[in-house]
């Protein structure tokens, strides 16, 4: 008889679950507010349609459920054989019936939940390897189901936006995103400042930055590439630039 309550007792890593969870809840409430017919409309990522955004998401789940099985067992079972293959998945997902689509999304992410549900503590801290091929502990999965599934319930486009996404979501995303410009060096002449958090982070060294303010929910999505409308851009006297340069490239 397996346990219907989580293995772990780490509270940090029972508050990331919670956090996963209500994402998919939310995920869910946006794919379920959609008709079938509206499935076929655009999402906010360019050649992407809600079909592709329902289908990653699903995929994504049973990918992230392979790691949680390879902590379990031992046996390597990677996220995807490679991106070509996650890629062509994706397309073939987009092109199933509204009803096998809908139920791609409701039993992947029930199984992840049990397979998350039923890992051992110790095989928490198991490494395992992202599509990225970093090496991570199998708590990480946890993070990065949470950003998926939080991300695409805005892009899904139907109602969703970043003021809706939890802050202590939207802190790590930060955080994960001007990691990534800053490991490539991308954010040169960029400072960034959040209003409502009184931080300022990315080239502090720069005499003549480019400032972009705003508050937290409006920061992560212009940084996530997802639009600017609640940022705005100055030079380093203070002086507004009518346009907001675009983000960095993230992933
Ligand atoms: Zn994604």
């Amino acid at each position: 008889m397996v346990a219907r309550h989580d293995q772990t007792s780490d509270p940090e890593l029972l508050a990331a679950l919670l956090q996963a969870r209500r994402g998919t809840a939310f995920f869910a409430r946006k794919l379920n507010e959609l008709s079938d017919a509206e499935l076929d409309g655009d999402s906010l990522l360019p050649g992407w349609t809600r079909r592709h955004i329902t289908a990653h998401i699903g995929y994504n789940a049973r990918a992230i459920a392979r790691l949680i099985e390879w902590a379990a067992t031992g046996v390597e079972t990677p996220m995807y054989a490679s991106t070509a293959v996650r890629d062509h998945e994706i397309d073939f997902g987009a092109t199933l019936s509204p009803i096998a689509l809908r139920h791609l999304f409701d039993h992947s992410a029930v199984h992840l939940n049990v397979e998350w549900r039923d890992l051992p503590e110790e095989a928490w801290h198991h490494t395992v390897r992202t599509i990225q091929g970093r090496e991570v502990p199998a708590t990480e999965t946890v993070w990065m189901r949470s950003r998926e599934v939080w991300i695409h319930a805005v892009d899904l486009d139907n109602g969703a936006v970043f003021r809706d996404i939890p802050v202590p979501v939207l802190e790590r995303l930060l955080a994960d995103i001007t990691g990534a410009w800053h490991t490539r060096g991308t954010d040169a002449g960029l400072l960034v400042n959040v209003t409502d958090r009184g931080i300022t982070f990315g080239d502090t060294t720069s005499a003549t930055p480019t400032v972009v303010s705003g508050p937290l929910a409006a920061v992560v999505e212009w940084a996530a590439g997802r639009g600017n409308g609640g940022v705005t851009a100055a030079d380093q006297d203070g002086a507004a630039l009518r346009q907001v340069p675009p983000a960095p490239k993230w992933i």
